[in-house]
């Protein structure tokens, strides 16, 4: 049996200090990083248990009496509570939708918005530790090339790494464009949500632009423009308890008859969430409609590189983009028709 300390954090700044000495990892809801380490995946040193800390409150701010408006999620909000409270469901389905597709009601019970963002990869190579993976053992090479390839990465991979990101939370964050915020041993500093997750190139162990001292406290998430519709779709192998084949987050705004707002996140395409910017830009200024979002959908998956074996991920995903942002727009095109 392998031995681990086990401290329980007093305050946030001691906890960057534990971090930066080394093999140290935050515990928080447990359910993914206990499993790695009864698998000899993660092999910490030290657990700091974050759970003791105030940070599990949603505080949604209309701006009315000041300060900057938006909804605030402390990083140890349970994923229940978040896609279930009232401001989320309503003023931001999408992250409702997309929290309640991952996992199960127990797990997200215990899960938290932190270890959510920075669960790890189900690429079957990296969760055996009988075989190499570059992600799990830097310069062991990988044995997804040669192997099953059926749910790798088709957008932004590299010959180091081709796995995907798994959390479907993420990928609905990614169009809401939050400001993350995160303590390390310098201080605070905010990060862009886009700029939190990298892509494998060169060093696939690392997942994220988190320093080896830094953890998140809570992310900022702005208020959508008036007239917003946004909403996740999940395409998977069973209807529940799956994690992504692919998926969909979307936001639209459609006035006078065209989009003035299309925001398009991907699940299941990279290794981290993918903003697919090209089709976004495509879509603006256009008059909603399937072929036009499968057009631009077609422009984005040009930079694609799949295997026999992935390449249905390229039809999936621009099919599961236009029937998701065409049910926005339908339903705008609806509301318009009764008013
Ligand atoms: C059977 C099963 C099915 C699942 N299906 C899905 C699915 O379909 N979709 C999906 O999205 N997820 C799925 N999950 C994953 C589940 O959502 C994650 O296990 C969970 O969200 C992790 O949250 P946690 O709080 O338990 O994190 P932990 O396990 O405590 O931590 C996970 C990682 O995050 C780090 N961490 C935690 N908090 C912070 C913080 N504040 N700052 C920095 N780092 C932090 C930890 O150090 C650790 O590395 C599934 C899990 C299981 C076991």
């Amino acid at each position: 049996m392998r031995t681990f300390a086990y401290d329980r954090a007093a305050d946030a700044s001691t906890i960057a200090s534990a971090l930066a000495e080394g093999s140290t990892r935050v515990l928080a809801g447990g359910t993914n990083l206990v499993d790695l380490m009864k698998l000899g995946i993660e092999t910490p040193d030290r657990l700091v248990d974050i759970t003791g800390l105030a940070l599990a409150d949603i505080e949604w701010n209309d701006g009315s009496g000041g300060g900057v408006p938006g909804l605030r999620v402390g990083a140890l909000v349970r994923n229940s509570d978040l896609a279930a409270d009232p401001v989320v469901r309503s003023r931001f389905p999408v992250l409702s939708r997309a929290v309640l597709s991952g996992a199960s009601g127990q797990l997200r019970n215990m899960a938290t918005t932190g270890g959510n963002l920075f669960q790890r990869t189900r690429c079957p190579y990296f969760m055996n530790v009988d075989t190499a993976c570059n992600k799990r053992e830097p310069g062991s090479g990988c044995s997804a090339l040669d192997g099953d390839r059926r749910n790798a990465a088709v957008l932004g991979a590299s010959q180091h790494c081709i796995a995907t990101h798994p959390s479907d939370m993420a990928v609905g964050l990614a169009v809401l464009d939050p400001t993350v915020t995160v303590v390390g041993t310098d201080g605070v500093r905010e990060i862009r949500f886009a700029d939190l997750h990298r892509l494998p190139e060169s060093a696939p162990e690392r997942d994220s632009t988190l320093r080896q001292d830094e953890w998140v406290t809570h992310l900022d998430i702005p208020p959508l423009p008036p007239g917003a519709r946004s909403t996740y779709r999940k395409v998977r192998d069973r209807a529940s308890y799956a994690f992504a084949r692919v998926s969909v987050a979307a936001v639209v705004v459609v006035e006078n008859g065209v989009f003035t707002t299309a925001r398009i996140a991907l699940g299941g395409a990279a290794h981290k969430p993918w903003r697919a910017t090209v089709a976004e830009s495509e879509l603006l200024g256009a008059i909603p409609s399937r072929s036009g979002v499968i057009a631009a959908m077609e422009r984005e998956l040009a930079a694609a590189h799949t295997f026999p074996d992935n390449d249905y991920k390229l039809s999936l995903l621009a099919s599961t983009v236009a029937s998701t942002v065409m049910s926005l727009a339908d339903a705008a095109a609806d509301e318009a028709a009764t008013r």
